[in-house]
Order: structure tokens, then C-alpha cells, then sequence
């Protein structure tokens, strides 16, 4: 399974990675714990063994609703924040020194949704760009100045801008800015946590093209984290759609939006609004409807299938057992007990 039907080998792998947080404790839990009388420490597994594979060249989508543990799967794939258990691997090296917790490569950079986040106020656009390669020695002081004109220019931003700051542009601006930062490390891959989300929409649609540009012009490989199946349709040649911590389904796209198998993924699909086109070529608009229930709390998952509280197929065995992971096709993965039911004799769900 190291090629995809394409061809191309894995080049960023997470296997059975895992990542608990500690819940801080209050002064009650903390005096109960001096005494001898504390509870638990309590614990949100927001990833829980979680597998991944990403092919080289490839865009790799991650989804799931806020709080399901994309954006901390992201930052252990991007190799800045570490694993619990498990490993991520960069062309089979681990992207994480075990010991201390050290990013080992620069060929992986990330960009958050927040471009103001990752970039110092206080610091001038050309200088933000230059301080990483600089420091990894990829340019010299000398030839900076042109450095970083050469990647604003890139991402369609002017040179001249290289000597403002931050707060004199706007998001989809500074998005850009931090797209030329992360890209003048000269990485070979992208983790992009929900890149467009908070921009206008009439700008979102700019940055994902630059994104699918820079990805053909640079051979990017890219994981793209969205909590909207629509937005990732267009750019991603497989999805990982996640569900409390764990990847619930993992397959090429064209085979998740036309025959999702996991009562999740169809639930996220059916939540959007979408068109489609009949054999008649008559576009149907399908009206959205809504995930019934709410989103658990991920500090008390339900048991078993962390689904079955929301999922319109569960049966008994759904709220004990938690379903493993089962090949249901070339490259299509799926975590559910009745799969194999949403099949009908036609092929289609
Ligand atoms: Fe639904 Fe059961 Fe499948 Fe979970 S395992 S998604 S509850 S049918």
C-alpha cells in the first residue's frame, strides 16, 4: 500500500499517533489531590490513533467539525507539536526528535487560519520572511533583500510591500504574506489549517487557486484542514474525515463525495447545500440538513462508536464497541460496524 492508484509514494505518514491533554485542575481538585482524596486527572484524547498516509504531490484534505482534533493532528504532522503516541514520518524519518521534542526537518511548514498570529507586529513584512532562512542559512544577508522580494512576488503580492508591517494590509493580504514566509523556508510540504476561513468569502476563492497554483509550480505536497467537505472538493485528491479524535473514513475523493460510505461522512455531505447533476442534466438543488444532535463533549466521548448518539443506522453493538478501521475498496478506509450495509446491490447508497 505505499503507492496510490497514481502512482506516487507516501511521503508523510502518521501512524497510530495519538495526543492526550491534561485538563488543568482547579484549587478544589488541587487541595482534594494534597489531601489524598483527589480524583482522576482529567484528560481530552483528542486524537486517538490516528493513521495517515499522504502521497507525494498530492493534497490530502482533513475534515470534521470544530473540535474533532484536525488542527492537533495538523500540528503533530507539521512536526510542532508531539505525539503523544505514536509517529508521524516524513519519507520515513520522523518529523520529531522523540527525546526533546525538537522539529528535526524544515520541509514541513504550516499556515494557520490567523495569518496576524504568525506574524510579529512589530516586524517589518520583509524581515518576518527572511528571519526563518536566515537562520537555516538558505540565504545570506546579502542576497536577502532580493530573497524575499522573489517569494512576494510569487504569492502576487508587490516587493516594495517589504518594508511595511502587518496591520497595514488586510487578511487575505497577510494570509498571503504568510504564505510567502512559510514557502521561503523552501519546504516540500504544506499542512494548511483552514487557510480561507476566516476571510471574506470573495477572497477565499483567490487563495485557494494561489494554493493549487503554488501546488503544481512548487510540487507541493499539501494536507489542507477544513471543517467544510465543499471547500476541499476541488483541491484534494484523497480526505480523512475525522470524528472526536478519530479518522472515521480516508479515501481518494472522488470516491468519498460520490459513494461516502460512513453515516458521518453522509451526515457532513447532507449538511451543505450542493448541486447536483441528474442524468438529465437538470441541476437539483439539495437543501441542507442538518447533523441531528449535538456535537459531544470530547472530555466524555460516548463509548464505543463516538457516532452512535448521532447516527441515524446505530444498532446495540454501535454503544460498546468501538468499530475498527476496514478496507472497503482500493485505497478507501472506513470505521463503522455497517458499512458494508450503505452498499446497495446498485453501488450506490
Ligand atoms: Fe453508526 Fe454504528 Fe457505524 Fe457508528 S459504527 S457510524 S453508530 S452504524
Amino acid at each position: 500500500d505505499a503507492m496510490n492508484p497514481s502512482g506516487s509514494p507516501i511521503h508523510l505518514e502518521a501512524r497510530a499517533v495519538s495526543r492526550r491533554f491534561e485538563i488543568p485542575q482547579d484549587l478544589g481538585q488541587r487541595i482534594a489531590g494534597w489531601i489524598g482524596a483527589g480524583g482522576d486527572r482529567r484528560a481530552v484524547q483528542a486524537v486517538e490513533r490516528a493513521d495517515l498516509q499522504v502521497h507525494r504531490g498530492k493534497v490530502l484534505g482533513l475534515v470534521g467539525e470544530s473540535g474533532c482534533g484536525k488542527s492537533t493532528l495538523g500540528r503533530m504532522l507539521a512536526g510542532i507539536l508531539p505525539p503523544s503516541d505514536g509517529q508521524v514520518l516524513l519519507d520515513g524519518q520522523p518529523v520529531m526528535q522523540p527525546g526533546d521534542h525538537r522539529k528535526t526537518t524544515a520541509r514541513v511548514q504550516m499556515i494557520f487560519q490567523d495569518p496576524f498570529a504568525s506574524l510579529d507586529p512589530r516586524m517589518r513584512i520583509g524581515e518576518a520572511i527572511a528571519e526563518g532562512p536566515l537562520v537555516h542559512g538558505l540565504v545570506t544577508r546579502a542576497e536577502a533583500a532580493a530573497y524575499v522580494a522573489h517569494w512576494l512576488q510569487r504569492v502576487g503580492l508587490g516587493a516594495d510591500i517589504a518594508q511595511r508591517f502587518p496591520h497595514q494590509f488586510s487578511g487575505g493580504q497577510r494570509q498571503r504574506i504568510a504564505i510567502a514566509r512559510a514557502l521561503a523556508m523552501q519546504p516540500d510540504t504544506l499542512i494548511c489549517d483552514e487557510p480561507v476561513a476566516s476571510l471574506d468569502v470573495s477572497i477565499q476563492a483567490q487563495v485557494l487557486n494561489l494554493f493549487l497554483q503554488l501546488k503544481t509550480e512548487l510540487s507541493l505536497t499539501m494536507v489542507f484542514i477544513s471543517h467544510h467537505l465543499g471547500v476541499v472538493r476541488h483541491l484534494c485528491d484523497r480526505v480523512a474525515v475525522m470524528y472526536l479524535g478519530r479518522i472515521v473514513e480516508q479515501a481518494p475523493a472522488a470516491g468519498l463525495y460520490t459513494q461516502p460510505l460512513h453515516p458521518y461522512t453522509r451526515a457532513l455531505l447532507d449538511s451543505v447545500p450542493h448541486l447536483d447533476l441528474q442524468a438529465t442534466s437538470e441541476a437539483v438543488v439539495t437543501l441542507p440538513v442538518p447533523i441531528r444532535g449535538e456535537l459531544p463533549s470530547p472530555l466524555d466521548p460516548p463509548p464505543g462508536c463516538h457516532f452512535h448518539l448521532r447516527c441515524p443506522v446505530a444498532e446495540a453493538r454501535c454503544r460498546e464497541q468501538a468499530p475498527a478501521m476496514e478496507r472497503a475498496g482500493t485505497d478507501h478506509r472506513v470505521a463503522c460496524h455497517r458499512w458494508q450495509k450503505s452498499i446497495t446491490p446498485s453501488g450506490q447508497p
